[in-house]
Parts: structure tokens; sequence; C-alpha cells
């Protein structure tokens, strides 16, 4: 028996990096699986094709998360057309590093509007379906950063740290309908969006990990495909972090 065998998932921003993994490896479970990104593009497209040569039933929706209106219309397709939502993985995420004397206005809203805004969005627009199964998994992606901090990244750690507080809370205020919301904390995680920064600034991070490499898509996903299933059924309100050892430096 597969892990999430007739169960139904939805990932936000899951076209690359560790979102799509999420949804290959929630798939390759038994999992039917919609995800979402701002647009349709090659990655998206590739992604569905993946998804249903492995069996299972996919979808993809253009979708903004950061937008409440869109979500709702989001979290009303999916009631109409699958009935259902077993897991909800709120992964869409984005950085634009500063110093806070340089951080413009535009910047910090955005971040938070992306990455925690849309945690509530989701959240907000599929609880009432969760509640009606008095059963659901809500899998957060946070971050080291809204752990430790980080010089340069203010607006990105107020969003995860955010989260952190958010999932706890919701944790306690969707228990007693069977609803479980956990949160995962990757540390440095190799994907296009840690692609961008320069050898001397991975040099540095590789050194302060234990484990002396950098984490992979499918670890992220190994966490939450735990999180998501039955194995997890008595784990709520977590956080737990996926990075090699950092945090414990
Ligand atoms: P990524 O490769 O940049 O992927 C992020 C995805 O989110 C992209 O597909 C992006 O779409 C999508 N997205 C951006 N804004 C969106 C919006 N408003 N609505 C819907 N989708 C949106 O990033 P990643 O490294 O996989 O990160 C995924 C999550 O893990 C993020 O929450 C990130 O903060 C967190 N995380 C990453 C690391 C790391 O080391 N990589 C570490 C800790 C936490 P486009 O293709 O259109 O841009």
């Amino acid at each position: 028996m597969k892990l999430l065998e007739n169960k139904t998932a939805l990932i936000t921003g899951a076209s690359r990096g560790i979102g799509r993994s999420h949804a290959l490896l929630f798939a390759e479970e038994g999992a039917n699986i919609i995800f979402t990104d701002l647009q349709a593009n090659d990655n998206s497209e590739s992604l569905l094709a993946e998804l249903r040569a492995k069996g299972v039933r996919a979808d993809f929706l253009a979708s903004n998360a950061s937008d409440f209106a869109q979500a709702q219309e989001v979290a009303q397709w999916v009631e109409a057309n699958y009935g259902r939502l077993d897991v909800l993985v709120n992964n869409a995420g984005i950085t634009r590093d500063q110093l806070i004397l340089r951080m413009s206005v535009e910047d910090w809203n955005l971040v938070l509007d992306v990455n925690l805004r849309s945690v509530f969005n989701y959240t907000k627009a599929f609880a009432p379906l969760m509640m009606k199964q008095r059963a659901g998994s809500i899998i957060n992606i946070s971050s080291i950063v809204g752990l430790n901090g980080n010089a340069g990244q203010c607006n990105y750690a107020a969003s995860k740290a955010g989260i952190i507080g958010f999932t706890r809370s919701i944790a306690k205020e969707l228990g007693s309908r069977g609803i479980r919301c956990n949160a995962v904390a990757p540390g440095f995680i190799e994907t296009p969006m840690t692609r961008q920064l320069s050898e001397d600034v991975r040099k540095e991070w590789m050194k302060q990990i234990p484990l002396h490499r950098g984490g992979l898509d499918t670890d992220v996903a190994h966490v939450s495909l735990f999180l998501a299933s039955e194995l997890a059924g008595y784990v709520t309100g977590q956080v737990i972090s996926c990075d090699g050892g950092l945090a414990i430096n």
C-alpha cells in the first residue's frame, strides 16, 4: 500500500524546485495532484505530463498564491472537480534580499504577500472543506531563516517566522476537527533559488552545515511525505528542520 493512496494533494508554486519534487514524490505514493504556479510554462507542462504518466489524476491551475480571491477560486474548483483535499502544501515563496537600510517598502510587501499572506489565503480557502471531511494535513514550507534570522533577509525571515506562528495557531484551532498543521524548515537546498548565490556565499554555507552538503529538493519532500501521511497521524504544530544540521550551529 502506498503512503498516499486515494489521497488528493495540492501544492502551491510547484512547477519547479522543492514544490515540483513534492508533486512527483506524492504522485509516486499514489496521490492525485493539483499544483499551482503564477502561469503556465514549459515547467508546468512537463510536470503535468510526468504526473499523469505515473497513473494519477493531475491538474495545473495558474493562480497567484498571494491573491485572496484567486485562492478562493482554486478551492472552489478543487471541491467541484475532486470533491476533497487531504493534503495542502503551502510552498510558493520568493526572496528579495537586501539590507534593511536599502530594502524598499515594495520588496518588504511583496515577500510578505507571496510567502506569508499566501499561507493564510490557502489555509482559509481549504479549511471549510477539510473541516467537513474532519481530516486534512496542512504543511507549510518555512525556512531555517525563519528560525535563526539572516542578515540581508529581514523580509524573508519575517515571512518564514510568521509561518511558524501561524502553523502552531492553526494546529491548535483545527486539531479538534482532525486537521493537522505542521511546518518544514529547509536549510540550504540546491534549487534555482539558491543557484543564484555566488560561489563564495555557497562555500560559506557548506562550512556551516554539519553534513557538509546542500540539501536536495527530494530531502525536503521526504519530510513532507511523512507529515502528509498517516505515519504522522499524531504529529501537529511542529516545525521539522531539514537542513543537514545547520540549525544546531
Ligand atoms: P523556486 O525554485 O524559486 O520555486 C518557487 C516556485 O514558486 C516557482 O515555481 C515560482 O513560480 C512559484 N511562485 C512564485 N511566486 C508565486 C506566487 N505568487 N503564486 C504562485 N506561485 C508562485 O524556489 P524553491 O527553492 O523551490 O523554494 C520553494 C519553497 O521553499 C519556498 O517557500 C522557499 O522559501 C522555501 N525554501 C527554499 C530553500 C532553498 O534553499 N531553496 C530553503 C528554505 C526554504 P515562477 O516559476 O513563476 O517564479
